[in-house]
C-alpha cells in the first residue's frame, strides 16, 4: 500500500503530537519485576511527585494530555485525576492494575475494563472513551471489547504513523488505533538505557522532524516516576517548545484525534 498523501490535519497542520502519560501507580513495575524486586518496585512510588511535576510542565506549555490512568492508581490519587480533569486533560482506561491482558480471557477482560471505567468515570466526574492496554500486551479479544463498549480510540498496534480504523465486529462503529511505539516510549530513554534529556530530546526531535515531513503523527508513552522525574521531565519540555516553535504542529488530547480522524473517514465515505 502506498503511503498516504500529506494530510490535511484539522487547522491546517502539518503534523500531530499527542501526549500520552500512564499513571501505573505502583502496579507497573510490580508487573513488569519479580515482586521482591524492592530496588525497582519501590521506584513507581515516585508517581505522585511525577505527575505534579508533569502538569505543572503541562501548564506551563498550555498543552493539553490525555492520561491512561490506572484505576487502583487512581482510587489512591483522586486529587490528582481531578486536578487533571479541571486542567483540560483527558482520562483514558489503562485497566485496574495493570496486568497483561495476554492469558486474561475475554471476560477477565471485559470486567477489567468495566471496573477501570466505572472507577475513573467515578473519580474524575468524566466519561472515558479510549483504552491503553498494559504493556501493550493485548490480544484478539482486547479490542473487540473496546468496539463493544463504545470506546472511540485504543492506543496499542504500531500499525505505521498514522491513526487506522479497527473493526472486529463489521456491524459496530469503528475503533481508532492511535499508534504507540517503545520508541516514543520513555522507558526507552530512561528507563532500559539512561540517555541525557538532551540525547531524549534530540531521539524525539528527529522522529517529529520525519512525520511532519511526512504529514504523520507522533504518540508519546511517559510514565510521571520516569518522565516526571527532574532531568527527563526536560526532554518532554524541550519537545513540546520545539514543537510548539515549528507553529504547524497539532498537539493535541488522543479523544481530539481520534474524533477529528473518525469525522474525516465520514466525509470521505469509508464509514457510515
Ligand atoms: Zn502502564
Amino acid at each position: 500500500m502506498a503511503d498516504a498523501p500529506l494530510l490535511p490535519w484539522p487547522g491546517g497542520h502539518r503534523a500531530v503530537l499527542s501526549v500520552s502519560i500512564d499513571v501505573d501507580g505502583v502496579y507497573g513495575e510490580a508487573n513488569y519485576r519479580d515482586p521482591d524486586d524492592v530496588y525497582w518496585t519501590s521506584q513507581a512510588l515516585y508517581d505522585p511527585a511525577g505527575t505534579d511535576r508533569l502538569l505543572g510542565l503541562l501548564a506551563d506549555a498550555g498543552v493539553q494530555a490525555t492520561f491512561c490512568w490506572v484505576g487502583r492508581a487512581a482510587e489512591e490519587q483522586p486529587e490528582q485525576v481531578q486536578r487533571a480533569v479541571a486542567e483540560g486533560h483527558e482520562l483514558a482506561l489503562h485497566s485496574w492494575d495493570h496486568r497483561y491482558y495476554v492469558g486474561l480471557g475475554e471476560i477477565g477482560q471485559r470486567l477489567d475494563m468495566e471496573r477501570s471505567f466505572e472507577t475513573l468515570e467515578r473519580v474524575g466526574g468524566v466519561v472515558p472513551t479510549g483504552h491503553k492496554t498494559p504493556g501493550w500486551r493485548y490480544d484478539a479479544a482486547t479490542h473487540a471489547i473496546a468496539q463493544e463498549m463504545g470506546l472511540s480510540w485504543v492506543m496499542d498496534e504500531p500499525r505505521g504513523d498514522l491513526p487506522t480504523l479497527l473493526r472486529p465486529d463489521p456491524a459496530l462503529p469503528p475503533v481508532v488505533n492511535l499508534p504507540p511505539s517503545r520508541w516514543f516510549d520513555d522507558y526507552t530513554y530512561h528507563v532500559d538505557q539512561v540517555l541525557t534529556p538532551q540525547a531524549a530530546y534530540e531521539a524525539w526531535r528527529e522522529d517529529l522532524d520525519v512525520l511532519r515531513a511526512e504529514g504523520k503523527a507522533m504518540f508519546l508513552t511517559l510514565h510521571p516516576f520516569v518522565s516526571g522525574r527532574p532531568g527527563p521531565s526536560r526532554t518532554l519540555a524541550r519537545l513540546l517548545d520545539y514543537a510548539i516553535d515549528l507553529g504547524d504542529v497539532w498537539i493535541a488530547r488522543a479523544d481530539h484525534i481520534a474524533r477529528w480522524w473518525l469525522e474525516r473517514a465520514r466525509e470521505r465515505g469509508e464509514i457510515e
